[in-house]
């Protein structure tokens, strides 16, 4: 069973100087013109959470941060925690995505971590799997995606609003997408999933799609079953595009 309103949610990644802002404008503008049953948030990069709170205020843009600290704080110099993010204007975090885990080496475990660090600050985090190419091709995507589920999601969640993005990390940034067959089968799994873990919980968990979410492609992956939204990065850098998508959600 997916979850009712879908939730559109982007990730600029590192993307966006002070001259993008005006982006969360357009796209609160456009928003308020276009109303939508969509939830929608944007994950801009952490220098411009604070200015971007300050624009969205009273508009229906929702922010997020896209990682966070597993500490409250202390001594770890360049890194960011939930609190700060909250503090910020942040309400969600993407965590566990796959740029993460492969760049900065962050194991489920880690993942784990920053997840419980998310609830302690009162965010919503986003948590994101998702096999390689390889795994794909070796016929490996369920056991890998049901394997991270199972290690990076820990039993705090139980009772508590958090959000599961399926990407394909051969589909992030590439224009390649799986079949609607395949991302269905993918989410099918995940929903199973959460049903065993988590009880009735589980059947309400958004699961949302990412991996070259773009105008031309969303209303046909958003009517997937148990796709209850999508996690767009490179498209929610404009905010035309970005409301494209969540026009067809
Ligand atoms: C992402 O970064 O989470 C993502 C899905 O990127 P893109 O939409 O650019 O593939």
């Amino acid at each position: 069973m997916a979850a009712t309103s879908p939730f559109i949610a982007g990730n600029w990644k590192m993307h966006g100087l002070t001259a993008r802002l005006d982006q969360l404008r357009i796209l609160a503008d456009g928003l308020a013109s276009h109303p939508t049953a969509a939830r929608v948030a944007v994950c801009p990069p952490a220098t411009l959470l604070a200015q971007a709170a300050h624009i969205l205020v009273g508009t229906r843009v929702e922010l997020g941060g896209q990682d966070c600290h597993g500490e409250a704080s202390g001594a770890f110099t360049g890194d960011i925690s939930a609190e700060m993010l909250a503090d910020a204007g942040a309400r969600l975090v993407i965590l566990g995505h796959s740029e993460r885990r492969m760049l900065h080496g962050e194991s489920d475990s880690v993942v784990a971590s920053k997840i419980v660090a998310s609830l302690r600050a009162k965010l919503e985090p986003i948590i994101c799997v998702g096999e390689q190419g390889d795994d794909r091709r070796a016929g490996r995507t369920l056991r890998v995606v049901e394997g991270q589920l199972a290690a990076s999601l820990p039993d705090r969640l139980a009772g508590a609003r958090f959000h599961i993005a399926y990407e394909p990390v051969w589909a992030i940034g590439s224009g390649l997408t799986p079949t609607s067959e395949e991302i269905a089968e993918v989410h099918d799994a995940i929903r199973r999933a959460l049903i065993a873990r988590f009880g009735e919980q589980g059947a309400h968990v958004h699961i949302l799609y990412g991996g070259s979410v773009k105008p031309e492609n969303a209303a046909e992956i958003l009517k997937v079953a148990e796709v209850g939204g999508a996690l767009v990065g490179g498209a929610s850098l404009t905010a035309s595009d970005f409301i494209q998508i969540i026009a067809a959600a």
